[in-house]
């Protein structure tokens, strides 16, 4: 009898102890946010500030060896932003990962060169402009599944995809790593689905009906593994070709033909609107900890089509 309980007293101990030294870590577990949504309806991760270690994180991915790709396209005027893009992508983007820069661009000569941190390296892609700034920005996913092969199979694991408008503000990291990851639009963050611009029209394929999907994506960031990008990047291609020879484009380009195929194709993580920011036009909000991608005030009328 005593015995059992010396052993059950010796058990109890042990439990307490562990919950004691439980590691700083699975203080995320026990302070949840409640504040946002941490899940999609699939069950994947909505990726915010207090949802990841980044300790942990850094454990995890150190012996994979990864290298990441981003694709920028800086075409006509846009290789204004290119400088203070790739300096703020050096102190915040993948710090301590081998991170291959591909600058997409008709001007190679105005690509500036900055310092970069070891196993860092901008390769610039000399590629064709178009007259239309529309043009420019849904030839990008044509060029991006067309360099697949050339480059990203070979020499990169992962590919985030971004807007060059914009600069790195915090930390931004191996967090948003996945098969096939979206971001929330900032300006559509707690909208609600009726007001989401999706393509309206049945006519176009990136048509969503009313009623239907599940959050509204930005053109300005998504990414995933290559084989999931490659296969994302192509599908939009492809629906934005059958638009044009039926005379159709979609209301938002681009962003317009990721939202059906990431309707279609639910991805593996989402990004929260930390993640894509504009402070300008959408202040603050005490949802955003951290603003790790914001945008640069641009004037359209000086940039575009220029
Ligand atoms: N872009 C470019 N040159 C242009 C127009 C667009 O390089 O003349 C690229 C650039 O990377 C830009 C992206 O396409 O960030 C999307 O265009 P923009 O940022 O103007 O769209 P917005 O974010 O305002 O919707
Ligand atoms: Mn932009």
């Amino acid at each position: 009898m005593g015995q059992t309980l010396a052993r059950w007293c010796y058990y109890l101990n042990f439990q307490l102890k562990k919950l004691r030294h439980l590691p700083r870590s699975c203080d995320s577990v026990f302070h949840r946010r409640i504040d946002v949504p941490l899940l999609t309806p699939w069950l994947a991760p909505i990726v915010w500030d207090g949802t990841f270690d980044k300790d942990i994180l850094k454990e995890q991915f150190q012996d994979r060896n990864i290298t990441i790709g981003l694709t920028v396209f800086a075409i006509k005027k846009y290789v204004v932003f290119l400088k203070l893009f790739l300096e703020t992508a050096e102190k915040y983007f993948m710090v301590g990962y081998k991170v291959n820069y591909y600058v997409f661009t008709d001007r190679p000569a105005d690509v500036p060169k900055i310092p970069l941190q070891e196993g860092r390296k901008v390769i610039t892609l000399v590629v064709q402009n178009y007259a239309r700034w529309q043009d420019i920005s849904m030839h990008r996913m044509e060029m991006i599944s067309n360099f697949c092969h050339q480059h990203f199979f070979q020499e990169v694991d992962y590919l985030a995809c971004m807007d060059v408008d914009m600069k790195f503000s915090d930390h931004l990291g191996v967090e948003i790593l996945s098969n096939l990851f979206g971001t929330l639009h900032p300006g559509f963050y707690g909208a609600q689905q009726k007001s989401f611009s999706y393509e309206r029209r049945p006519q176009s394929q990136a048509y969503i009906p009313k009623g239907k999907g599940d959050f509204y994506y930005a053109g300005g960031f998504f990414g995933g593994k290559v084989q999931q990008v490659y296969e994302m990047t192509k599908a939009c291609h492809e629906a934005m070709s059958i638009d044009k020879s039926n005379g159709i484009e979609a209301v938002w380009h681009d962003e317009s033909y990721l939202n059906k195929y990431l309707f279609l194709h639910k991805p593996t993580k989402v990004l929260s609107p930390e993640y894509l920011w504009d402070e300008q036009l959408l202040g603050r909000p005490a949802f955003l900890r951290k603003l790790r991608y914001v945008a640069v005030p641009k004037n359209h009328a000086e940039i575009r089509n220029k």
